[in-house]
């Protein structure tokens, strides 16, 4: 028989997680726990656990489970974290925060994703997500400061107002780069009004639209 969802799930985290040195439980227990494979659309649901980033429509793509996973444990998140993350997508990324208890405020630019990834983590019961349709360089003003910032779109340059929103304390892990050049992912925290950058890993993005 073909294995299940639930079974390529777990194995996705096994293989994909555990092998690649990710150590939290408690990422590893949500995404054990987070059904991806409804946050792709219909025809692709099949390919929901495999190891790559997948198309989501609008040239857009969900990253790949071990990117989602790397980022997340980078946040260093709890229940009750306030959540900033630019670039909703699918709404996947959120839900594995929101599954970890925190709340999150998401932006997305293309407006049918933000509908999209709205009702499937409503349906859910992700009561703790806010999708918001909108351009993410402008960040959530009304309800800065976060915790902590995810982007999951890649800016040439950190975007000012993303910092100013930023806590105290607060981490924010982005992709930097343009398209042609290789992108770096990077921790960006602010600590005693001093804002500290450190590249952790090529990666590659879509482009954050301006
Ligand atoms: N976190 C997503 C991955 C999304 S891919 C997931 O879990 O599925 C990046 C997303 O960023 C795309 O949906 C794209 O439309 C969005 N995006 C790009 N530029 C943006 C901007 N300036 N503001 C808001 N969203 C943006």
């Amino acid at each position: 028989m073909m294995p299940g969802f639930e079974e390529k799930r777990l194995s996705m985290v096994a293989n994909q997680l555990i092998r690649r040195q990710i150590k939290s439980e408690a990422v590893l227990d949500a995404m054990r726990n987070v059904p991806r494979h409804l946050f792709l659309p219909e025809k692709t649901i099949d390919y929901a656990y495999d190891d790559s980033p997948m198309p989501i429509g609008w040239g857009q793509t969900i990253s790949q489970p071990y990117i989602v996973a790397y980022m997340t444990e980078l946040l260093e998140p709890v229940v009750g974290l306030k959540i900033l993350e630019i670039g909703a997508g699918s709404g996947y990324q959120a839900a594995v925060l929101a599954h970890l208890g925190c709340d999150v405020y998401s932006i997305e630019c293309v407006e049918k994703l933000a509908a999209d990834a709205s009702r499937v983590l409503t349906d859910l019961g992700y009561s703790n997500v806010k999708v918001r349709h909108g351009n993410g360089y402008m960040g959530w003003p009304e309800e800065a400061p976060f915790d902590a910032v995810i982007v999951t779109a890649a800016p040439e340059v950190i975007p000012e107002k993303l910092i100013e929103q930023l806590a105290e304390g607060g981490i924010m892990i982005a992709p930097v780069g343009g398209v042609h050049s290789v992108q770096s992912l990077m921790r960006i925290t602010k600590k005693d009004g001093t804002i500290t950058r450190e590249n952790l890993l090529p990666v590659r993005f879509v482009p954050m639209v301006n």
